[in-house]
């Protein structure tokens, strides 16, 4: 089974893609933790995150890999473990610089399918263009959304659980500049796929939305079992 999770960030993509992995014992992508990544390898090398082709070759030979359980996921970029690193307000925007890139784009995308195609269960996958270009016929597809201030403010709220020092206003800032990048970039811009179920967060808790995807993905299941 593969379910595919998009949305614009802090909508509770990553918190509701573990829940769910757990649930159905499924494999966990953070397809964002490889794009942040692979910015990173960008920034330690030195080059700037527009040059393109130099970005391409950095992303191109980046070993990225995700390991261990959804909570307790490390991210290892080229076998340094960078798991906090990408979480900074740089390496946010250098990965929604970078995944504006075609060639970086080719590169995800295919490392993404490789690994959900091999998981042994299947795969919770969560970005922004897993039910559009990832996994187009995947089985279940969410698209999770909330108004920028809701995600702000949650966003917000974990920096400041983290102790990382950053106001609500800087948070918001970043969070409509990621988002006006992700729509309107030329390839996969973050858009509602197909067939996805949209479900807007913002007036909801986490309990309830977890509820809403499970009651979607027992009705589809029961409907593509009686077929
Ligand atoms: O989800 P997260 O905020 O960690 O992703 C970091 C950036 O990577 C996003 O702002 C977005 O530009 C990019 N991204 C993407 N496609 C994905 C996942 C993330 O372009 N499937």
């Amino acid at each position: 089974m593969i379910i595919a999770i998009d949305g614009p960030s802090g909508a509770g993509k990553s918190t509701l893609g573990k829940m769910l992995a757990k649930e159905f014992g499924l494999l966990y992508l953070d397809t964002g933790a490889m794009y942040r990544a692979a910015a990173l390898a960008v920034l330690r090398a030195g080059i700037s995150p527009e040059d393109r082709e130099k970005v391409a070759r950095i992303a191109q030979n980046a070993k990225i890999e995700l390991v261990g359980e959804p909570d307790s996921m490390r991210v290892l970029l080229d076998g340094d473990d960078v798991t906090s690193e990408i979480r900074t307000p740089e390496a946010a925007t250098a990965a929604s610089v970078v995944s504006a890139i075609s060639e970086v784009r080719k590169i995800m995308v295919e490392h993404q399918r490789a690994i959900g195609e091999n998981a042994e269960n299947g795969c919770v996958l969560e970005g922004r263009d897993i039910g559009s270009v990832v996994f187009p016929n995947a089985d279940i597809k969410f698209f999770l959304t909330a108004k920028p201030e809701a995600r702000a403010r949650r966003r917000f709220a974990e920096d400041q659980a983290k102790g990382r020092s950053t106001s609500y206003e800087q948070t918001l800032d970043e969070i409509n500049k990621r988002d006006e990048r992700d729509v309107s970039r030329s390839d996969s811009p973050l858009t509602i796929p197909q067939n996805a179920a949209v479900i807007d967060t913002s007036e909801l808790e986490l309990a309830d939305v977890f509820d809403l995807m499970l009651v979607k993905i027992r009705a589809l299941s029961k409907a593509s079992a009686q077929k």
